[in-house]
């Protein structure tokens, strides 16, 4: 241990991912590692980091172990854990770690857990009440009937658990950053949807020019967003109605409205549809097996690619989503 001099010491201390601060007997700092000297980012965060790492230092110097969480605003809104442990010197040595990761990670988890337990006890009640009633039915017609509603319901869960799943991914992954272009995500939207828009007798257009319209991102992410809207386009329209899907440029952005001539949405469920869960009328919903997460997985992926998705409608007329997201520059030769 002879041999472990302070610059040993200090090269150990500098390559933990963690900010670690000395301070004297009189409660001066006197030396912090490479991490905590890069803590904040940007000045007004280092300031108030600074004064937590300070309030804390002092307090341990005079006798107090302390820890404390600084909660800063943003954005992007950021945690710290600060500790403060007494040396044997009488100095203090404090840690400050960034755990505004953790935090978000721990979040999805328990609130995946907390939205599936909630979400399925309607129709898992619904599912035992109806295999009550099939118990002691002889009626050939209503055991059919029972059973087939067994069926949607379960249809329903299995629905539900996949788009939660899906919504928590997004959530939890970071976008990959390749270069998509938009055009073939319409295309592909285009071919999901046309075999239940032709059966619903709904017409899909696409509108766009022949250059690629780039952004950068995540296709597989954005083909879910865009299918989300798009399918909601169909499902609610009525058989006659025109579905479409129309790419343009908008200053440094690639706009893409998906419209329908449906059934709109009334203006004081205008706010709400993008949150989990929330559905205008919960029994067409049912009827067309939504889940209420649709809209939520498509704002929370063009809100990762750093874009906007906004929505007009008008009740009877139809609705038209709006997704606007910052254009993608090519290097040009
Ligand atoms: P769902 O799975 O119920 O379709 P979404 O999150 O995709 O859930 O949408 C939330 C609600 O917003 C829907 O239940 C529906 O009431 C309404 N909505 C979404 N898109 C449209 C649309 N194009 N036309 C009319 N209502 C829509």
């Amino acid at each position: 241990m002879t041999s472990f001099d302070l610059t040993q010491w200090q090269i150990a201390v500098d390559a933990l991912p963690l900010g670690v601060i000395i301070f004297a007997d009189n409660g001066k700092e006197e030396w912090r590692n490479s991490v905590a000297s890069k803590m904040g980012g940007v000045r007004h965060t280092e300031v108030l980091i600074n004064e937590a790492i300070d309030h804390v230092g002092r307090l341990v110097v005079a006798g107090e172990a302390t820890t404390s969480q600084l909660d800063l605003a943003g954005p992007p809104p950021r945690v710290f854990n600060i500790r403060g442990l007494p040396l044997l010197s009488g100095g203090a040595v404090v840690t400050v770690e960034d755990v505004t990761e953790q935090l978000r990670t721990e979040k999805v988890r328990t609130d995946f857990v907390a939205n599936l337990s909630h979400e399925l006890k309607t129709p898992v009640g619904a599912i035992a009440i109806l295999a009550e009633l099939l118990e002691g039915e002889t009626d050939r017609e209503t055991v059919k009937k029972l059973a087939l509603r067994i069926e949607s319901e379960t249809h329903r869960m299995t629905q539900m658990v996949d788009d939660l799943f899906e919504l928590s991914g997004i959530e939890m992954q970071s976008v990959m950053q390749t270069q998509v272009n938009l055009c073939e995500v319409v295309f592909e939207v285009e071919r999901i949807i046309s075999t239940v828009a032709s059966h619903s007798g709904i017409a899909i257009k696409t509108h766009f020019d022949d250059k690629p319209m780039l952004v950068l991102g995540d296709k597989t992410q954005l083909l879910s967003a865009v299918s989300n809207l798009a399918e909601n386009a169909v499902k609610y329209s009525n058989a006659g109605g025109i579905v479409e899907m129309t790419l343009s440029h908008e200053g440094k952005d690639v706009v893409l409205s998906v419209s329908d001539q449906g059934i709109g949405i009334p203006p004081d469920s205008l706010p709400r549809i993008f949150e989990r869960f929330y559905r205008v009328d919960k029994a067409r919903s049912r009827g067309t097996g939504g889940s209420g997460l649709g809209l939520s997985i498509a704002r929370h992926v063009i809100s990762n690619h750093h874009g906007t998705l906004s929505v007009t409608s008008s009740e009877g007329e139809g609705s038209v989503f709006l997704v606007k997201l910052p254009q993608l520059k090519m290097n040009t030769p």
